[in-house]
């Protein structure tokens, strides 16, 4: 497939401290469990290619598919006339060091462990970033805006969010940030794949819809609508969603404090109306204290439109900065980990999203 020359701009991210400019296009790839998804975009961040093709498990797989996807869009712009590729960005589930391009545990594309981001700048010869999925789309979400802080909170097979802070992802100390599936909160105390119990993630993603309504895929439209006709057992499942979802959002204000909170991921595909029981779960909050009410979460809301291909423009983007960083400080490759998490045997230097929470 390719894209129509002068479609809509992709938004770059406005707010970034961008570094000096690495002419040339840039290629972002979101890889999941079924499909991968590839773009180019030009120094306007404009989509001037794109191609999608299905996922074939393995490392050596996913390796030579990626290639494939950046060598299939090199050769539409080439063909174009285009300027020559200038920079990759993957995104991809699991768990992921952004500095040194590692890829862990990324289950659905059965990959235990590999280092990608070595592989394709030998096999490309351009500066490559590896980022976990739901940072890229956090940043493919941020794209147009200039706001300072935003969080991309993603329902997909699990629940996480994504922080983009100045323009950029904000990996925070381990790479943990952002793993608020895993906040036991919800009081219905299911176990957890994580080994806990009360996970927001229990009752609040595609996982929970999955286990909780398992009369329609994808439930949440079935179940939004059986609710709405008044059937009792489809009423208190939404509400548990919807509930562990307003707890989610409320948790990331309350601890980041951002202007923004945008959510997206394959359960949002349900459209506006979940949008506004979110909006609406969050209005009874506030209208029982005061304290909720000054924070104006519902307003702060909103979702990322559906056909917005934020995951591979976000993983161009990133791959963007990492080229600036790269042209300013004269391409040091690998960049240092601290030595502390390289000696901690709870971490993978880096790394995040430690359960694999992949979009759909
Ligand atoms: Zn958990």
């Amino acid at each position: 497939m390719e894209a129509q020359q002068g479609a809509p701009a992709s938004e770059r991210a406005q707010g970034a401290d961008r570094g000096p400019a690495v002419d040339g296009l840039k290629l972002g790839i979101d890889i999941g469990g079924t499909k991968i998804e590839g773009i180019a975009l030009d120094s306007q961040g404009r989509i001037v290619a794109q191609t999608r093709r299905p996922t074939h498990p393995g490392s050596q797989a996913v390796l030579a598919d990626l290639i494939s996807t950046a060598r299939e869009l090199q050769a539409q712009t080439s063909s174009q006339g285009a300027p020559p590729v200038s920079s990759l960005g993957v995104g991809i589930p699991g768990r992921v060091n952004n500095a040194t391009g590692e890829v862990w545990d990324a289950v659905n594309l059965r990959l235990r462990h590999a280092n990608l981001g070595r592989a394709l700048k030998t096999e490309l010869q351009i500066p490559v970033s590896i980022e976990n999925d739901v940072n890229a789309a956090a940043l493919g979400a941020y794209a147009g805006s200039d706001q300072p802080l935003m969080v991309f909170i993603n329902l997909g097979t699990g629940l996480a969010a994504g922080v983009v802070r100045q323009g950029r992802i904000d990996h925070g100390y381990s790479g943990v940030i952002g793993e608020i599936g895993h906040i036991p909160a919800d009081s219905h105390g299911f176990a957890c794949r994580c080994g806990q119990h009360g996970c927001l993630e229990t009752v609040t993603s595609g996982w929970a819809l999955a286990r909780l309504w398992p009369q329609a895929s994808p439930p949440l439209p079935d179940l939004i609508r059986q609710a709405q006709q008044g059937q009792d057992q489809a009423g208190q499942v939404l509400s548990m969603f919807i509930h562990g979802l307003a707890t989610a959002i409320q948790m990331t204000a309350l601890s980041i404090d951002p202007a923004t909170i945008v959510l997206g991921g394959g359960v949002t595909k349900a459209g506006p109306a979940l949008l506004q029981l979110a909006q609406e779960e969050l209005d009874r909050r506030a209208a029982s204290s005061h304290f909720i009410d000054s924070l104006k979460l519902s307003q702060r809301l909103s979702m990322v439109p559906p056909d917005k291909l934020i995951g591979a423009i976000g993983a161009a983007l990133a791959g963007e900065q990492r080229a600036s960083a790269q042209a300013m400080q004269g391409v040091p490759e690998e960049p240092k980990t601290p030595e502390n998490l390289r000696k901690c045997p709870h971490h993978q230097p880096g790394s995040r999203k430690g359960l694999p929470t992949n979009k759909e």
